[in-house]
């Protein structure tokens, strides 16, 4: 089992540590090899994606991502910016469906900014269509409008597409995944206006026929918003396209308190997969040790789960990570009156150490 380990910038060095010692506990055969990517290889190669970096990513089971980027890249020609890097992974790696899993955790119910009751055992999966749409979609550019509302000005412009074996396999990932859950799917799209996603329901609603035992509704994406924050708990599997995944998988995150909670899986077709947390190298709390690397770890978890075929070492680090919030430690970014404020280290210790527990456990009862 080959796992690339790619930290990237700012808190991405601090949360993949902990999810490395994690990792180590399990005293699974991994082999693991760290390099760089993001601002910390443009530094280094010139490149936020060196091909070196990308070698080791290609030839691996698994790669486990901290997070890239810092806003003094934000001058660099877009092809040199870190979040390339992120981009230039997904695209080379086959990297098509995202899974973005929103659970709320019974101890942290409080740290949403949600009424208790709205988000009580919520357990949406998103599922984000991630090598497509007006992310990839070209012509792209500036140019010199010849037709619109003002011919000869200045004007920007993307490409929204999506070719149709692009909607049916997520599609059939999104009906798959629907089928170990609750099997219901919502196809969120905005058919009303654009052509793209009218193209796109029709095909989630002929691959649907497949699976008759999956109920499948469509949302158009303002509405899907709208009810994200209203009654969150309706849904279960949301699929949806990159862009407007994108945008409804951070909401989503908020609705389970911190975006430092949410991991995430990005597969292929073979199952090779990246993993990482959702959320950016936050510059702003960057070195100062207080990042919550719980994302990063069940992210870990997921990793184990999705590519390298060991769902029980999956289990059992989501299950010592729910020990350590029962145990009221909590990092800043989900700290409530009464719990423990801890670092970045401290939570990785706490983590390592209910995991050890449990793995001792397993071992005197045999
Ligand atoms: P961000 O996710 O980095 O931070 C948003 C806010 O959440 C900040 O206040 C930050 O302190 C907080 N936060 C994020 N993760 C946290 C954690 N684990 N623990 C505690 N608090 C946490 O988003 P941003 O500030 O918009 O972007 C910062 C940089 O990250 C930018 O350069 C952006 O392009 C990049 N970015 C990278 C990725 C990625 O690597 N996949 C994703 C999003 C943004």
């Amino acid at each position: 089992m080959k796992i690339a380990v790619l930290p990237g910038d700012g808190i991405g060095t601090e949360i993949v540590a902990e999810a490395i010692r994690v990792l180590d506990v399990l005293d699974l055969p991994f082999e693991m090899e760290t390099a760089l990517v993001g601002g910390a290889a443009y530094e280094a190669h010139g490149h936020p994606l060196p091909d070196s970096t990308l070698k080791l990513a290609k030839d691996s089971d698994a790669v486990l991502f901290g997070a890239v980027g810092d806003w003094k890249y934000d001058k660099l020609d877009r092809p040199l910016r870190p979040e390339q890097a992120i981009l230039g992974l997904r695209k080379n790696l086959g990297l098509f469906a995202n899974f973005r899993p929103a659970i709320c955790y019974e101890e942290l119910v409080d740290a949403s900014s949600l009424k208790p009751e709205l988000i009580s055992g919520l357990d949406i999966l998103i599922i984000r269509e991630l090598t497509g749409d007006i992310y990839f979609g070209a012509p792209r550019g500036r140019r010199i409008a010849v037709d619109g509302h003002f011919p000869g000005a200045e004007e920007a412009f993307d490409t929204m597409r999506y070719s149709r074996p692009e909607v049916e396999r997520i599609a059939h990932v999104a009906f798959q995944a629907a089928r170990k859950r609750s099997k219901r799917v919502t196809s969120v799209d905005k058919a009303n206006v654009l052509e793209t996603f009218q193209f796109w329901k029709d095909i989630v609603t002929e691959v649907g026929k497949e699976y008759p035992d999956v109920a499948l509704d469509h949302m158009y994406v303002d509405n899907a918003a709208m009810q994200l924050v209203k009654a969150p708990k309706m849904f279960d599997v949301i699929v949806t396209g990159n862009m407007f995944g994108d945008i409804l998988s951070d909401e989503a995150a908020m609705l389970t308190g911190s975006i430092g909670m949410l991991p995430s899986a990005s597969l292929n077709a073979s199952n090779q997969g990246l993993y990482e947390p959702s959320h950016g190298s936050a510059p702003d709390i960057a070195g100062q040790g207080v990042a919550n690397p719980l994302a990063t770890i069940v992210s870990a978890a997921m990793m184990l789960r999705f590519s390298l075929n060991q769902p029980e070492a999956a289990d059992r680090i989501e299950s010592a990570v729910k020990s350590v919030l029962a145990s009221g430690l909590r990092t800043g970014d989900i700290w409530s009156e009464g719990t423990k404020r801890v670092g970045t280290r401290a939570m990785g210790d706490a983590v390592v150490a209910a995991l050890s527990s449990s793995i001792t456990k397993k071992t005197i009862t045999g």
